[in-house]
């Protein structure tokens, strides 16, 4: 468009004289002015404020990424769910075994694609979230997540391109996010399709070959996640179970009572002691009052 423009060379040129540039000036064509108001028009968004240009910045970095951001279709709320479900209801009975899932099996931690920005996500009060990337603050948690997706895209887990919410179907993350039951009948192509993931999940994590564990734990996988997987009903997830929190609990509370029972016998003691001097003073009186009465 402005091919037929002096350069900006020419018209910056120390060694042209005054009467040359004027003469040029005098030929140049009105797109050439055009240019010049463009590029003007250009230099003042470059130095725009700080938050555009941040969005400018964040923009550019999301071109650079563009072909790998376009690749990632994976939610990171349903990811939550199912990593939470592993965490409460799988984790406490792997621990209790000592079993290590391999990373081929995609329940390990390593498979969750938002693992490190999860793990980086302080809730530091109630309408207080915190990037562990770069302190900034956010009143609720979905703002960090876009933060997450705007500021710190280069700290997802791309290189194992592997989605856990993809286990969704599997792990039952409806259950798990207080999803309303749908009111539509169930499906049995579906339950079977999630029962044959859920199937090929407990043969891949668990396999029969890796000892005694491994096959007490594909058995448990099937009772606690798959079982459920059915339109015949009466059957419900997670039948085998939680992680106990009541062991904390109790603790708390055993060492409340611990704290409280030296202060509960202080009181007792010292309210029996001004039961005993109350009455002695009663009797005191009495007495004094006795002796006066004859005189
Ligand atoms: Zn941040």
């Amino acid at each position: 468009m402005c091919t037929g423009v002096p350069s900006l060379s020419r018209i910056s040129d120390p060694m042209e004289t005054p009467s040359a540039m004027a003469s040029s000036w005098n030929h140049l064509p009105f797109e050439f002015l055009f240019c010049l108001l463009l590029l003007l028009q250009s230099s003042v968004v470059s130095s725009a404020s700080p938050s555009q240009d941040s969005k400018s910045a964040s923009r550019n970095f999301g071109s650079e990424h563009g072909a790998a951001a376009h690749e990632v279709h994976c939610s990171r709320e349903r990811s939550r769910a199912a990593s939470k479900i592993i965490a409460e209801y799988l984790t406490p009975f792997l621990e209790k075994e000592r079993y290590q899932l391999s990373e081929n099996c995609r329940l390990h931690h390593e498979n969750n694609l938002y693992r490190d920005q999860e793990e980086h996500k302080m809730h530091v009060d109630l309408n207080e979230w915190k990037c562990g990337y770069c302190g900034k603050r956010f009143y609720e948690e979905k703002y960090l997540d876009m933060h997450f997706d705007n500021r710190h895209y280069e700290m997802l887990n791309v290189s194992h391109v592997k989605c856990f919410a993809d286990l969704c179907g599997a792990l039952h993350c409806d259950a798990m996010m207080d999803f309303k039951p749908q009111k539509s009948k169930c499906n049995p192509a579906a339950a079977a399709r999630n029962k044959h993931l859920c199937e090929s999940l407990a043969d891949n994590c668990f396999p029969g070959n890796q000892g005694p564990t491994a096959i007490r734990l594909h058995e448990f996988f099937l009772r606690q996640f798959c079982d459920a997987h059915t339109c015949k009903g009466g059957r419900k997830p997670f039948s085998r179970g939680r992680r106990k929190r009541r062991s904390v609990f109790y603790l708390v509370i055993s060492i409340l009572v611990l704290m409280l029972l030296p202060v509960l016998y202080l009181f007792i003691y010292l309210y029996q002691r001004g039961i005993r001097r109350g009455s002695q003073e009663l009797r005191r009186i009495s007495r004094t009052t006795q002796k006066k009465k004859p005189s």
